[in-house]
C-alpha cells in the first residue's frame, strides 16, 4: 500500500528543457480526468491562472513532464475546482478576475490544509502582499519564472506529501496524518483533542483486531492505570461521538466483556 501511495507520488523524470519543453518524445498526455497511465498515478496540479499565455507555458511544461494539469481562468472557477476536486499541488496567481487570489488561498487553506499552494506572482503584486503569504502559500514564484524551476518547486512539494504519506494511517473510511495530524472521516474533517487523537491512531494500527482496554491504556496512556477506570470507555464515547455518519452509525464496535475493534459494529 505505501509502495504504491510511494510510486504514485514519484516525481517525474529529470528533465533538462527550462523554457522550451519538448513534449513530443512522451506519450500524448491524457485527459486531465484521468491520472492512471502505465500503472502509475500521475501527480495532479490545478492552475488558476487569467493570463493565457501562462496558461499555455506552464501546460505545455508540466504535462510534458508528466503531470495532468487542469486551469481555470478566474478565482471564483478556480476556489470551485480547488474545493471539489483533489490536487496534489495548487498553483495560484495573486491578481485574478471574480474573486481575489489571496480569499481563494484562505478558502482552500480552511477546507484543504493539507494540499500545497506555490502561488504566482508579479514583483508588485508580491512586494505589496508579501504578508499575504501568511495566509498559507506553501512557496512563492515571481513572474516571469523558469519552467524548469517551477518544476523543481512542484517536484520538492511532493516529496514533502510523500513523507507525509508514511505517516498516514487509514481504515473504516477514516484517514490520519500523523504529522500534520488532520484527520477526516468520509472526507470530512473531524476535530480530535490530543488524546482522542491517540486513540483513534491505536484503533487504526491494530484495524480489525479487538483490543482490551488494559491494552488501550497501555498503548495510548502509558502508564499503569487502576483497572477499575472508565478513562477508556469515556474517551471512545468522545470519538464515536465525532466519528459519528449522520444515520449514527460509528467505527468502533464493542465486543462485549473484551474491549473495543475498529471496524464493522456487530
Ligand atoms: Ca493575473
Amino acid at each position: 500500500m505505501l509502495l504504491q501511495v510511494q510510486a504514485a507520488v514519484s516525481p517525474p523524470e529529470p528533465k533538462p528543457s527550462t523554457s522550451a519543453p519538448a513534449p513530443e518524445h512522451r506519450p500524448p498526455a491524457a485527459a486531465p480526468a484521468s491520472e492512471q497511465s502505465a500503472g502509475t498515478v500521475r501527480p495532479r496540479l490545478l492552475l488558476i491562472e487569467d493570463e493565457a499565455g501562462i496558461v499555455d507555458f506552464v501546460r505545455r511544461g508540466l504535462q510534458g513532464a508528466g503531470f495532468v494539469l487542469e486551469a481555470a481562468a478566474d478565482g471564483i472557477e478556480g476556489e470551485r475546482l480547488a474545493l471539489s476536486r483533489n490536487y496534489d499541488v495548487i498553483l495560484l496567481d495573486l491578481m485574478l478576475p471574480g474573486r481575489d487570489g489571496l480569499e481563494v488561498l484562505s478558502a482552500i487553506r480552511k477546507a484543504r490544509p493539507g494540499v500545497p499552494v506555490i502561488v504566482l506572482s508579479a514583483r508588485g503584486e508580491l512586494d505589496d502582499r508579501v504578508g499575504g503569504l501568511d495566509a498559507g502559500a506553501v512557496d512563492y514564484l515571481v513572474k516571469p519564472f523558469s519552467l524548469a524551476e517551477l518544476e523543481a518547486r512542484v517536484r520538492a512539494h511532493l516529496r514533502l506529501i510523500e513523507q507525509a504519506a508514511t505517516t498516514t494511517l487509514r481504515g473504516a473510511g477514516i484517514e490520519m496524518n500523523l504529522l500534520t495530524r488532520e484527520v477526516s472521516r468520509d472526507g470530512e474533517a473531524v476535530l480530535l483533542s490530543t488524546t482522542e487523537f491517540e486513540l483513534l491512531a491505536c484503533l487504526l494500527r491494530h484495524h480489525g483486531q479487538v483490543l482490551t482496554r488494559e491494552q488501550i491504556l497501555t498503548y495510548v496512556w502509558r502508564y499503569e492505570h487502576d483497572p477499575a477506570t472508565n478513562v477508556v470507555d469515556v474517551y471512545i464515547g468522545y470519538l464515536r461521538r465525532k466519528l459519528a455518519r449522520a444515520d449514527g452509525s460509528t467505527p468502533i464496535a464493542t465486543v462485549r466483556s473484551v474491549g473495543y475493534r475498529l471496524g464493522r459494529a456487530e
